[in-house]
């Protein structure tokens, strides 16, 4: 248990309205259940938290099928890009939303590796969004510069400022991820990895 998460990214909360959203998440989880207040630091549960939240006695409402004990529920607060499977550190292609032109990043099956001169850009305006909360990259298709959290990127990658991993719980339910972007008023993408 533990070593493998599911993870929820709200992709359009700002920088700003992440830390109270955070709380008022937390407070909807522990109201229902699924989480109760105490902290476990006994891991690692991602990048950049090493506590979550333990679960509670109604966990199971949150997931498809309760065949095993679930662990914490860390709570990652600030922009980050967000990465499922085995954590790669780049996204694998970035699509375009002018003009639908695919940048391909890594050439499955061609290679495993990313293309540096591909990524450059997109890191660049990784690292200057997450600075500044602004960061775009050029279209080398239609030439537009399109912001970062415009462009699409293949699965398992996402740029967001709000993100909950749910460490070791079983797979959660259609339903429940239904309410949870309800009640977070947004978007969101599912990732699942290994950490
Ligand atoms: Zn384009």
């Amino acid at each position: 248990m533990g070593d493998f998460f599911e993870r929820i990214v709200d992709v359009e909360v700002s920088g700003e309205d992440a830390g109270a959203l955070a709380e008022r998440m937390v407070e909807w989880m522990v109201g229902e259940g699924l989480i109760i207040r105490e902290l476990s630091g006994d891991g690692v549960y991602s990048l950049t938290v090493d506590e979550g939240y333990l679960p509670g006695p109604n966990w199971q409402r949150a997931v498809e099928d309760p065949g095993w004990e679930p662990g914490p529920v860390a709570v990652v607060v600030g922009r980050e890009y967000h990465v499922g499977g085995q954590g790669e550190d780049t996204a694998d292609s970035a699509t375009c939303p002018r003009c639908d032109g695919r940048v391909v990043i890594i050439d499955y099956p061609e290679s495993f590796e990313p293309d540096d001169e591909a990524w450059r850009p997109f890191r660049d305006a990784i690292a200057g969004w997450k600075e500044t909360g602004e960061g775009s990259a050029a279209c080398p298709a239609c030439g537009a510069q399109v912001p970062v959290t415009a462009w699409q990127f293949g699965s398992g990658f996402d740029l967001g400022a709000l993100a909950f991993d749910f460490w070791g719980w079983p797979p959660l339910g259609t339903g429940f991820q239904a309410e949870f972007a309800r009640q977070l008023g947004h978007r969101t993408e599912v990732q699942e990895g290994k950490f």
